[in-house]
């Protein structure tokens, strides 16, 4: 099973890998401890370490070492091997790094450092015209970017490919269609129903007993603090430097108990993924979750599937009870269910219930495809926002800074992200249907605090296998069906006719 080669490439890939690793510390450092004055040399950091990879990786004796590898090894290698699938990745990924100039990736990454800030001053002072000069140079580079995958089927097609690979636009519009129809026909069945009430975790939660209640929770369903560790962050996120070394933060609200416990089973979600991988692929590009859409079926999975349920607070209320007395007393894991559910359409995304979640998604997905295919001017969007929010939620933002300025990611560059939440709840629904037939009822394991079982079924047909299977590939293989809308929409119809005594 062995070349020379594999030897060298893996040599090269390691190097590569502990770039990266470095460069994931040092943004994780800059989201969680640095002073707000170390921007601009930690912007020069990254910038350095994003060209030195790109240079090391896109070297022309990386390409001669897969030539080799694909003429003198892989026709005799099992092609569902972890080396042959380690050269087909590492192919993948080098013809797609090479097309990119380097000039474009060092002018991309001092562009994102700039307008992140830009950004950040437009939001916080509700301006659009702030961010509007640097958005559109944005979108002219991110479309100079799909030219050099030419030709395509459609411009998005190079953009979601960046975050979802093998994915397409024409498939995503047509994943996205019946969530068009049903969620609004959802919602407004739900709207015509009593409200519920959510008072009692609105009351006040003292911080420190918020944060040692969730790393209770987390380590209880098997989140590893040896190798791994939470801190705090405006925006949570999860990150890994090795299969060994996987964080995640939160953050917290005095008066909305929720957001922490969502927030962290959000996260511990993707960091159960991460640290599940198999050791053996660590410090190689095998040792990542099989695509954006992957990774947040794992997320949302924990976050709603299970940390939604009734189950689950059937288990943790009592212990939650006990750190919180003084509000929780009276409060019936059936209300505290209840609560943790309700939906009500609102500005912000990720604060949005798990009905008008992915309306949020659909509207920024239609909005990028018209912004690069030219179908939108960038100054016209404000006015593009406030008009879907109105058609998908009924509602007006009162000003930018709660509608088209609430998210990082177009400053960050990351047209053809969003579409990937809305496919790993798709992904999470069937990823359920496929653990009720090997497990039975999960929920009665929740109940009983016993996670083994269900962290272990991930762990066996998702986590271990890393990068190594294309997402796609991945799904078929486990739910022996590509990705669907159906799974998730009959689950999500079942859950809140229960939570709203719909009929
Ligand atoms: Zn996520």
């Amino acid at each position: 099973m062995t070349h020379p080669a594999l030897d060298q490439l893996k040599a090269r890939l390691q190097e590569l890998q502990s770039y990266a690793g470095a460069a994931a510390v040092l943004r994780w450092d800059q989201e969680t401890y640095m002073p707000p004055r170390g921007v601009e040399a930690r912007a020069r950091q990254l910038a350095t370490l994003a060209r030195l990879m790109h240079q090391r990786f896109t070297e022309p004796v990386v390409g001669e070492w897969l030539q080799q590898l694909e003429e003198e090894a892989l026709p005799q290698w099992d092609p569902d091997g972890d080396d042959a699938r380690l050269v087909r990745l590492v192919r993948y990924e080098y013809d797609r790094a090479v097309k990119v100039p380097t000039e474009w990736v060092t002018a991309f990454a001092r562009l994102t450092t700039e307008a992140r800030e830009a950004w950040k001053d437009a939001r916080a002072l509700a301006d659009f015209s702030r961010f509007q000069p640097y958005l559109e140079r944005l979108v002219a580079m991110v479309r100079e970017y799909a030219h050099f995958f030419e030709p395509f089927d459609h411009i998005y097609d190079p953009l979601l490919e960046r975050f979802e690979r093998g994915m397409k636009t024409a498939q995503v519009e047509a994943l996205f269609a019946p969530l068009r129809e049903r969620q609004p026909a959802l919602l407004r069945r739900i709207l015509e129903r009593p409200q519920v009430d959510d008072a009692f975790l609105h009351r006040y939660y003292d911080p420190e007993r918020q944060l040692a209640f969730v790393h209770r929770m987390v380590a209880d369903i098997g989140f590893d603090f040896a190798r791994g560790r939470i801190d705090l962050s405006t925006h949570p996120f999860t990150t890994s430097f090795s299969v060994h070394d996987v964080r995640f933060t939160v953050r917290y609200k005095t008066d909305d108990l929720s957001e922490v416990l969502t927030g962290a089973l959000h996260e511990m979600g993707h960091a159960l993924y991460e640290q599940g991988i198999d050791p053996k692929f660590d410090g190689l590009p095998l040792a990542e979750g099989a695509s954006l859409g992957v990774h947040e079926s794992q997320s949302r999975f924990w976050e709603n599937i299970i940390g939604r349920s009734l189950a689950f607070w059937k288990h943790f209320l009592p212990a939650l009870r006990q750190v919180f007395p003084e509000n929780l007393a009276d409060v019936t894991p059936e209300a505290f269910y209840k609560a943790v559910n309700r939906v009500q359409p609102g500005f912000i995304r990720v604060e949005a219930d798990e009905v008008t979640y992915n309306l949020h998604i659909l509207l920024r997905f239609e909005l990028e495809v018209a912004l690069l295919s030219d179908d939108l001017k960038v100054a016209d969007l404000p006015a593009a926002w406030n008009e879907k929010m109105q058609a998908y939620l009924g509602l007006t933002p009162p000003n930018d800074a709660q509608g088209v300025l609430q998210d990082i990611h177009w400053s960050q560059g990351y047209f053809g992200y969003f579409p990937t939440y809305t496919l790993g709840n798709l992904i999470s629904a069937q990823l359920w249907n496929a653990m009720q037939t090997d497990l039975g009822d999960p929920y009665a394991l929740v109940e009983k605090g016993d996670f083994g079982p269900i962290l272990d079924w991930l762990r066996e047909k998702v986590h271990r296998h890393g990068a190594k299977f294309e997402p796609q590939e991945l799904v078929r293989r486990v739910t022996g069906s590509d990705i669907q809308a159906e799974p998730y929409l009959d689950y999500l119809e079942a859950k809140y006719s229960q939570v709203y005594g719909l009929n």
